[in-house]
């Protein structure tokens, strides 16, 4: 059994005065049994790990491949491990477009995030042009073969799928296309890591709502959502864990 995942995204927002959000998600949050996992910029990860006291898992939103060295303004995955992450997302769309992060970085940067102990969430997804042209599953099995290492399991790696057109756009694909795009991850991780492959656990992300999350977590073979926007605020967030 998959334990549901809500994980957020801070990207490049968030001040120390905004870690009042995790207290008043602390303090509001609603029962549910999943998982909740916030990623805030690297400058947060201490503060919000205090905050979150291990009842929110605290995850950064990058790492460099290497574990030290001379890479300028890079973190290692240890050193978030050393802030109190336990998370890493890597090859977010956002950094595939910004920094050209190819699939042998991430993958790369996968093998860094294990050796260090961390959980890697591993993002992949289409742009539109690619989903207009029909390429859909083909991009997206090509990011899963390169992106991810040999001897991933459920309990060291979570898979999101970001359609690129998705984020930050209030447009989401259909259900039944959401469902087609997971169903076929979870085929191809089966084929390839075997009994893991059915225990890891598969995120949609990309204008997930409070009004949006419980059809789409209904959805087959998805176990939780990657959230940016809507989880800034304890109010929104707090209602998409609800809805898990
Ligand atoms: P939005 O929820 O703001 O569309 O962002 C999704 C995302 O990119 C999470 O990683």
């Amino acid at each position: 059994m998959r334990r549901k995942l809500a994980a957020g995204n801070w990207k490049m927002n968030g001040l120390k005065a905004d870690l009042r959000e995790v207290a008043a998600l602390l303090t509001d949050r609603p029962a549910s049994g999943c998982e909740v996992l916030l990623c805030p910029p690297a400058t947060l990860v201490a503060a919000m790990a205090m905050t979150a006291a291990g009842r929110i898992a605290v995850g950064g939103q990058d790492c460099h491949a290497a574990q030290s060295g001379a890479h300028t303004g890079d973190i290692s995955a240890q050193m978030l491990k050393d802030a109190g992450a336990s998370h890493v997302i890597l090859g977010h769309s956002e950094r595939r477009a910004d920094h050209g992060e190819t699939d042998a970085v991430v993958r790369a940067k996968t093998e860094a995030a294990l050796a260090a102990g961390l959980v890697a969430v591993i993002c992949l997804g289409e742009t539109e042009t690619q989903r207009d042209a029909g390429e859909t599953l083909a991009v997206i099995g090509a990011q899963l073969e390169g992106s991810l290492p040999e001897g991933l399991t459920g309990a060291t790696c979570v898979i999101a799928y970001e359609p690129v057109w998705a984020i930050g756009t209030g447009r989401i694909p259909s259900l039944d296309q959401i469902a087609e795009v997971h169903d076929f991850l979870r085929d191809r991780l089966v084929a390839r890591f075997g009994a893991e492959g059915a225990t890891m656990r598969l995120l949609y992300g990309g204008s997930v709502k409070p009004s949006n999350a419980s059809e789409i977590f209904a959805t087959s073979n998805v176990d939780g959502a990657l959230v940016g926007g809507a989880s800034l605020k304890a109010a929104d967030f707090g209602a998409i864990v609800a809805a898990l």
